[in-house]
Order: structure tokens, then C-alpha cells, then sequence
């Protein structure tokens, strides 16, 4: 079956496959994220995780996010190119960084996520749903 959704990481040894469209679409402006991408938001794309594929050499690592979740940030062993994260909060999805697709285009966010961490430089576009 073909792909809805393939990405990969700078230098090309982890890719992914999801064969589902997302569950939903999220801009988010926590800390984390922010560190993540060294950006003011880090747009991601959840999907599930018994319909995704991921391939090469995935390096781990855990941390804890603002509201106390067991989060992973999951990234690639050779470039270290942040790919997608995973939370205790919804074990079943993966939540991955939408430039990282083959396609980043087909990424459509949802809802703005986190907000109350925005810096004052990252401007976000005033239409985008606020979820908080
Ligand atoms: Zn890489
Ligand atoms: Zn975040």
C-alpha cells in the first residue's frame, strides 16, 4: 500500500511511512518544542502509531513535559534531525515534526497548542484556532 504520508531526516537514514491520514494537526509553542526545533513553534501532525512505520537509526530521549507527561523526543543517530515525539499522555500516536515530510505542503494545522509560552517574535497566524 502507498503511503499517505512519507518523510525523512536531513541526511536520509531514518525515513518514515504512515498509511493513515492524521488525527489531527497541532502548532505548538511549549518549551520543549521550542528547544526542539531552536524556533519559536514546532508544527506537528499526529498519527497512529500501529499505521506508521519508521526505518534507520532512531536515537531516543526522554523527558518530562510542563504538565508532569512522560514525553520522548525521538531524532536521528547520524544528522540528530528531530523526527517525531511520543507522550504518556496518548500512547498510541506519534506526534511528527511536519518539515520533516517529503512533502511538508500537505501539512494543514488545526489548532495552536501551548500558547502561553509564545515568545513575543514568533508570530503566528491570528486565524489559527487557540486551544488554550
Ligand atoms: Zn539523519
Ligand atoms: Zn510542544
Amino acid at each position: 500500500m502507498k503511503p499517505i504520508l512519507s518523510g525523512r531526516c536531513i541526511c536520509g537514514d531514518v525515513t518514515y511511512q504512515c498509511e493513515s491520514e492524521p488525527k489531527f494537526s497541532i502548532v505548538c509553542q511549549c518549551r520543549q518544542c521550542q528547544r526542539i526545533t531552536g524556533t519559536g513553534h514546532s508544527p506537528q501532525f499526529v498519527v497512529e502509531s500501529g499505521k506508521t512505520t519508521v526505518s534507520g537509526n532512531v536515537q531516543t530521549y526522554a523527558m518530562t513535559s510542563d504538565q508532569g507527561n512522560d514525553v520522548i523526543s525521538a531524532f536521528c543517530g547520524k544528522c540528530g534531525n528531530p523526527i517525531y515525539k511520543t507522550t504518556s499522555m496518548m500512547p498510541d500516536v506519534m506526534a511528527f515534526h511536519a518539515a520533516t515530510l517529503d512533502d511538508p505542503s500537505l501539512f494543514k494545522p488545526e489548532v495552536l497548542v501551548h500558547s502561553n509560552s509564545a515568545q513575543p517574535w514568533d508570530y503566528i497566524d491570528p486565524e489559527l484556532k487557540r486551544a488554550e
